[in-house]
């Protein structure tokens, strides 16, 4: 593929602030145009690639025209010049530097998931098929925000809901949309009408006081449906950002073992079957503990901010036994193929994978795709409500459906999935 052209533009996120869109034209025996948009999370972790933005008073600080003006840089060097994802994407790296300081994590990733989009667009193929997958990840859906994205006093950021016992993925998000209003009603009667505002990922963002209120409620919705034992609940703690020497939730400053003991209880009580970020992004040792807690359980523990889907991370954290699952989010590391290479590594280490959104987010749906490419068996993109988290959804929805009966939904086997492809390699 050869690159012609390539344009950026400053476009909004889901939470209003300015990101950066890129236009890619490349050529092969046709010429064709595809796009990438960058996400952007809140609770980001302190290790991920840097974000690049103007500072100054224009949009608070927050403009991305810095980034949009290094297109013109990435351009120069790749200009009618021919490339794989995975040459394009060490470009990216080199022209960016340590960290992706010099141009920007959110330059490179747009760029790179623009360039993936056009490779499959080239062949005349959606992405997921250029992929070459069949499987629709578990919807993983949050629908009670708290910690960075809610403005309520719950310490954990996401309570999620995880509908592995359905037969597709059109059941499952049936299923969650159903909870979702439910669990709506049961908060509006309990908590007032002002509990069905909604938080950053569209999930319900209730005045609670704990974690156990989010749990119960959500239980309570679960089993008012009869969906029992078909339906699990996972928690994203997002530790980091209610850890300060101590963990302070729910009204009390926690030790990490006193931490460890709480998750022990909670987990006895409501069926989770997920934990991601249960301590600080530092803390491999505690995450490792917690692993060997619950190696008798089905419970998964996930790594996010621990690990930024950095390959010198992820490797750590295997060797340390501190996950059995990686969070892979693109805009962490900066570019597809990076990510790849962390899932890849996962994959040949009996670690799985789940893909993510942000909690700022774009109309972009190439990570639907990628869950379905990959195989992950399991996808987060928010609730089943608000426009950039229903397009991940949607776009599962199209993909089922156009594979007809090729499709298969990971449901109980969510844990089993991943696949190496060669397409980056070629
Ligand atoms: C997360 O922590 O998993 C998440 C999606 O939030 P953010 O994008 O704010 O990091
Ligand atoms: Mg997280």
């Amino acid at each position: 593929m050869i690159i012609k052209d390539m344009k950026g533009i400053e476009i909004l996120d889901s939470r209003g602030n300015p990101t950066i869109e890129i236009d890619i034209t490349i050529k092969s025996k046709k010429t064709v145009t595809a796009r990438g948009i960058a996400p952007s999370g809140a609770s980001r972790g302190e290790y991920e690639a840097w974000e690049l933005r103007d500072g100054g008073r224009r949009y608070l600080g927050k403009g991305v025209l810095k980034a949009v003006n290094n297109v013109k840089l990435i351009l120069k060097h790749t200009k009618n010049k021919k490339f794989t994802q995975k040459t394009f994407d060490e470009k990216l790296c080199n022209i960016a530097g340590p960290n992706k300081k010099k141009i920007g994590g959110n330059t490179t990733t747009a760029a790179s998931l623009a360039f993936l989009n056009a490779s499959a667009k080239l062949k005349g193929k959606w992405v997921y098929e250029y992929l070459g997958g069949k499987v629709l990840p578990v919807p993983f859906m949050n629908i009670i925000n708290g910690g960075r994205h809610a403005g309520n006093r719950l310490a954990i950021q996401e309570f999620l809901i995880v509908p592995f016992g359905a037969k597709t993925f059109k059941q499952a998000v049936q299923w969650n949309s159903e909870i979702y209003h439910t669990l709506g009603k049961y908060l509006v009667d309990i908590y007032g009408p002002t509990a069905k505002n909604v938080g950053d990922e569209g999930g319900y963002a209730p005045p609670m006081e704990n974690t156990e209120q989010a749990l119960s409620a959500i239980y309570w919705a679960i089993e008012e449906l009869g969906y029992n034992g078909k339906v699990g609940m996972a928690i994203d703690a997002a530790a980091s950002e209610f850890y300060d020497k101590m963990y302070n939730i729910d009204g009390a400053s926690m030790t990490p073992p006193e931490l460890l003991e709480y998750y022990e209880q909670l987990i006895a009580e409501y069926p989770i079957v997920s934990i991601e970020d249960p301590f600080e992004q530092n803390d491999y040792r505690m995450f490792s503990e917690l692993r060997k807690t619950f190696s008798n359980t089905n419970v998964q523990i996930i790594a996010d901010d621990l690990t930024v889907t950095n390959l010198s991370r992820v490797k750590r954290a295997i060797d340390e036994g501190s996950m059995d699952t990686l969070l892979l989010k693109v805009n962490q590391i900066g570019t597809v193929y990076e990510a790849y290479e962390a899932f890849k590594y996962c994959l040949s280490h009996g670690v799985r994978t789940m893909i993510s959104h942000r909690s700022g987010e774009t109309e972009d749906t190439t990570i639907a795709d990628l869950a379905v490419g990959l195989e992950t068996g399991q996808i987060k993109s928010g609730a089943p409500a608000r426009g950039e988290r229903t397009a991940k959804y949607n776009q599962l929805l199209r993909i089922e459906e156009r594979l007809g009966k090729k499709a298969k939904y990971a449901g109980k086997d969510f844990r089993k999935y991943g696949r190496k492809i060669r397409m980056f390699e070629r």
